[in-house]
């Protein structure tokens, strides 16, 4: 019961890329380079493992962007001309890649990670990729020229490295969806197709991550936008219900949404966000569990799985590693309190 995860990324160590940046620049390149991102991503299973985190990630330590260390892997994207483009629904700029032809894998995108993270722990293994709405939100096109073909062309990449990671011996695949909290009509239309075309065929566990996203600014302030009741989830879970995908990671640490949505993904896992992403106050063990009693009152316990509310990419490393094992001492303290 109450098994712990997080939702994907974790803060590179200051020897690998540039600290507490979304985009950080790398220390190294070529052999130097592969060479610390496996140290990393050895570094943070074993910290996931001591601090008792049940699911482990390779915390994303290989790719620059959880986006974009996606799309450096499919062939038919232009890097070299980047354009500025407002993503989110314009709530920032970004300089982002263009489509300029079919796309196709170049090869495999996460094998190393996966097989050497697998190699070293006996824990449930986790791996993230961006789903397609959100790619598509994260890039130009000059190619498809229609959004529901280019979503459903990167779900047909997602699908075939998710098969392939599958046979590594990943046990949950994960897509991240930001975008399906900004595009709530679009979801409904089309984003639960892609994201049922990126997870067809799979046995392993499949997992959609949706939140308000990283602690940065322009997301802080997008929140204090949303009122005192953060109703997106309202629009998007019942279709999710419906949909193939097993798992719903979401946030609900400190955060202004109304717990008695979660009702609304009845017959799916809910991945519970119980550890702020967006703050640098560690949770206690008994926060961590109180977040847990009150999504207690609308997920059922052996589907209620103890999370972190999004990525820890650009947080400080310490602290990052503190809240995972508040994380884990929180659940620990649920599963006495709510036996
Ligand atoms: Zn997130």
């Amino acid at each position: 019961m109450f098994e712990t995860t997080i939702a994907g990324s974790l803060p590179k160590p200051a020897w690998l890329a540039e600290t507490k940046k979304l985009w950080p620049a790398w220390r190294a390149s070529g052999a130097e380079l592969a060479a610390a991102k496996k140290d990393a991503t050895l570094l943070w299973i074993k910290e996931q493992e001591d601090a008792g985190i049940d699911v482990v990630s390779d915390g994303e330590q290989s790719r620059q962007h959880f986006v974009h260390g996606f799309l450096e892997y499919v062939e038919g994207i232009d890097f070299e001309h980047k354009v500025k483009m407002g993503i989110r629904d314009n709530r920032y700029d970004a300089m982002v890649p263009v489509v300029v032809g079919p796309l196709r894998l170049k090869g495999r995108v996460h094998q190393l990670e996966a097989r050497l993270a697998r190699a070293h722990t006996k824990k449930k293994l986790k791996i993230t990729m961006p789903g397609p709405m959100t790619i598509v939100d994260t890039i130009a096109d000059r190619h498809y020229g229609d959004k529901v073909k280019l979503a459903m062309a990167f779900a047909e990449l997602l699908n075939q490295e998710a098969r392939a990671l599958e046979k590594d011996g990943v046990d949950t695949i994960q897509f991240d969806e930001p975008a399906f909290n900004v595009y709530m009509d679009d979801v409904k239309r089309w984003g639960i197709d892609t994201l049922n075309r990126a997870i067809k065929g799979l046995r392993c566990t499949t997992a959609v991550h949706i939140c308000y996203g990283y602690g940065i600014e322009a997301n802080l302030h997008w929140k204090k936008t949303l009122g005192n009741q953060w109703r997106q989830y309202e629009q998007i879970f019942p279709a999710l219900a419906k949909s193939k995908i097993k798992q719903v990671s979401l946030e609900c640490a400190n955060s202004n949404v109304p717990l008695e949505l979660l009702k609304l993904l009845k017959g799916k896992d809910v991945l519970v966000g119980v550890i702020d992403v967006a703050s640098d106050t560690v949770e206690t063990p008994a926060q961590v569990a109180a977040t847990i009693g009150k999504a207690l009152k609308y997920v059922p316990r052996n589907r209620l799985f103890p999370c972190t509310n999004c990525g820890m990419a650009p947080m400080d490393r310490e602290i990052a590693l503190a809240k995972l094992t508040a994380l884990a001492a929180g659940a620990a303290l649920a599963r006495k309190r709510y036996r």
